[in-house]
């Protein structure tokens, strides 16, 4: 009998498929032996951490031999004096994507139903195949979510509502009020997971207000965008204590390491970073924008770090000519968005370049 993984494999993976990121720059370096790659790809931001926090970073690599605090204790208090919640109402990951998962696995299932909107998040459907759970996946409009119809979607099977305000890869973002009047209608047998990623470029009310009043929301963020922490991996969830002491019994006992830890205590005591990245964002957004329309492309509204615009149906020549230059954004063939490219603010340079770089490869298909 021959080995063959693929015949043991369990039924809920069979079908899963990997969740493919942003090329990174050393891969396009290898493969086309540029010199100057700009990686406008995966909504990372383009600000390095100060020297300050680096320190703290560096006095916490030191110590490497040791296990991380498991229950982040430090880190927990100072999120939650920011917050105004409570320490117990607080989940670290290893990134929010990992508090994406340990939601799925602690409150989804073979038999439960997990919902999210079409062109939502890729993480969301890998974390519902991931624990067998049934993925229903509800009709976007205009790329947007529609909250109504995900409310209409709702069965006694659901156990899980993933939304992302604003979304990725599109941009888009609900109104407060929507959301509101969405945790009303919301019946207490689902979770509704509020995925703030992008909270912090976009001026919304944060869902973490609304948590003593809806006991089944749970809010989360990171440290991957506007804190600029992406390579480090750190993201949490606020929600009920209940919640989290439920999140708490799957979690790994060290799923967060020590210098994420030690850097994200440093980010939060920097009292400019953020506020730079957020400023940064804004100018890059203006100058991204502008730039596609002069070049006729229609971009999707957006509330985050990025810009999703219709390339048309060239758009994957058009992603493969600007690697070519050293330029990396994302395709969204993926995301069932085939004629879209998403596009992360950089530096001013970068934007720069990225605009002068697709307007030569449009001028040279016309
Ligand atoms: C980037 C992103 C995240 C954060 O991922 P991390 O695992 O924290 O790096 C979560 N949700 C959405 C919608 C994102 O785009």
């Amino acid at each position: 009998m021959q080995f063959d993984p693929n015949e043991l494999v369990n039924e809920a993976i069979q079908q899963l498929q990997p969740y493919v990121p942003g090329k990174p720059e050393e891969t396009l370096r290898r493969e086309l032996g540029l010199e100057k790659i700009i990686k406008l790809a995966s909504n990372e931001t383009p600000l390095r951490l100060s020297d300050a926090v680096w320190e703290r970073s560096a006095a916490a690599l030191r110590d490497i031999m040791r296990y991380p605090d498991g229950s982040g204790f430090d880190l927990k208090r100072k999120l939650a004096d920011r917050l105004g919640v409570t320490p117990d109402m607080i989940t670290l990951g290893n990134g929010s994507n990992d508090v994406l998962l340990i939601l799925a696995q602690a409150f989804a299932g073979p038999g439960r139903e997990v919902l999210f909107s079409q062109y939502a998040f890729a993480v969301y459907p890998i974390a519902a195949a991931t624990v067998g759970a049934t993925a229903v996946v509800v009709p976007a409009r205009d790329y947007a979510h529609d909250l109504m119809a995900i409310q209409e979607a709702i069965t006694p099977h659901t156990r899980l509502i993933y939304l992302a305000n604003p979304n990725n890869p599109t941009g888009t973002g609900f109104s407060d009020d929507d959301f509101l009047h969405f945790m009303e209608m919301a019946p207490l047998h689902c979770l509704v997971v509020l995925d703030e990623a992008y909270f912090e470029f976009a001026g919304h009310q944060s869902g973490i207000g609304l948590l003593t009043r809806f006991p089944n929301l749970v809010v989360t963020r990171t440290f991957s965008k506007a804190f600029g922490m992406a390579g480090l991996r750190l993201g949490y969830s606020v929600s009920s204590p209940q919640v989290a002491e439920i999140l708490n019994r799957v979690r790994q006992p060290f799923n967060v390491n020590s210098v994420a830890l030690a850097t994200a205590l440093a980010v939060l005591d920097d009292p400019n970073y953020v506020r730079d990245v957020v400023e940064l964002n804004a100018l890059g957004l203006k100058q991204l924008q502008a730039g596609l329309k002069t070049l006729d492309l229609a971009c999707l509204p957006t509330e985050a770090n990025f810009v999703t615009f219709h390339a048309g149906p060239k758009a994957g020549a058009i992603y493969d000519a600007l690697l070519r230059e050293g330029v990396i954004v994302r395709p969204l063939a993926g995301y069932d968005m085939p004629e879209y490219l998403r596009v992360s603010v950089g530096l001013d340079s970068e934007n720069e370049r990225f605009l002068s770089v697709l307007g030569d490869i449009l001028k040279s298909q016309a």
